[in-house]
């Protein structure tokens, strides 16, 4: 064998040794562990380093239609480890074009979508007819409370969100931010972004998610720790009667997976994060409160089959 041959076999090597199922070996949660809310970071190692940071094996990478090259890059140098979902600017008439593109390029999700728009609006009605028609499916931001003067607020109407589950039965909707999760409790009515106390019980979102097979939750952010932390009485029961439709996330943007560099930026509220990795705070909370069989489900499985990872 010669020598240049040997080197390329013992790289290979090294890079099915670096698999998931090694990560999943080594991490504290007991099995593989998907992210579905994973920025994409600069660099092709920044993503992996916060994994390994927390324990995730897998991460969906939320990235504009026009990073294809650099998730490329980053699904080359870490095979099996990444999908991608993509986003445009749905605001733009080439917005179907460019995601139907992204989808035909390899992205298995469109996500985040984060605009300033109304939920049951045009703009987005296009998005969920979209999301049906390329099988994929779409995660997006609702929040009705701004964090800072000047931020502007995402998909609003969540009270009128009902609707759109009963119009576009095909599409595999997935809620996330503070919206979505402040109305987990019947009492809310846009007061804070981050509601704390007892969850009043029967609110919208657990309804939702109750009566609509096409909706999903995504754990991710402060929004969703804050919703499995103030009341632990809720949290355990919500996770098991939800066990199918609740998907781990995280959203987070410390740098190393233990709370390092700036967690919680432009963001006051959500200041009881800061300095931790959302990550590992949201997998404590899950690991407290379902049982080992529904932790898979909620951090793996569920996510794994909404993306269709293989
Ligand atoms: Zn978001
Ligand atoms: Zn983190």
């Amino acid at each position: 064998m010669k020598r240049r041959q040997f080197l390329g076999m013992a790289a290979a090597a090294a890079a099915c040794a670096y698999s998931r199922a090694l990560a999943a070996a080594q991490n504290e949660w007991g099995g593989p562990v998907l992210d579905i809310h994973s920025h994409l970071r600069q660099g092709l190692d920044a993503n992996m380093t916060h994994m390994q940071g927390c324990g995730v094996t897998d991460a969906v990478l939320l990235a504009r239609a026009a990073s294809s090259e650099q998730i490329k890059a980053i699904q080359a140098k870490y095979p099996k480890r990444f999908v991608w979902a993509a986003t445009a600017d749905i605001t733009k008439p080439d917005a179907v074009e460019a995601l139907t593109k992204a989808v035909k390029d390899g992205a298995q999700g469109l996500g985040e979508i984060k605009f300033h728009v109304e939920a049951d609006g045009p703009e987005l009605r296009r998005m969920y007819a979209l999301a049906a028609e390329l099988n994929v499916p779409i995660l997006v931001h609702f929040q009705e409370v701004q964090h800072f003067e000047g931020e502007g607020v995402f998909s609003t109407g969540f009270k009128r969100f009902e609707a759109m589950l009963k119009a576009y039965p095909k599409t595999k909707f997935i809620g996330h931010a503070d919206a979505f999760w402040a109305y987990v409790s019947a009492d809310y009515a846009n007061e804070a972004a981050y509601p704390s106390g007892p969850i009043k019980r029967g609110g919208l979102t657990d309804k939702l998610l109750g009566d609509y097979a096409n909706l999903y939750g995504d754990l991710s952010a402060n929004s969703g720790n804050n919703a499995l932390s103030r009341d632990p009485e809720f949290t355990a029961d919500f996770l098991a009667r939800h066990q199918n439709k609740l998907v781990f996330g995280s959203d987070c943007s410390c740098q190393d997976g233990h709370g390092g560099g700036i967690s919680q930026a432009n963001n006051p509220a959500a200041a009881r994060l800061s300095s931790k990795c959302v990550a590992r705070e949201t997998l404590t909370v899950l690991k407290q409160h379902a049982k080992p069989e529904v932790f898979r489900k909620l951090t793996w499985e569920n996510g794994r089959d909404l993306f269709r990872i293989g």
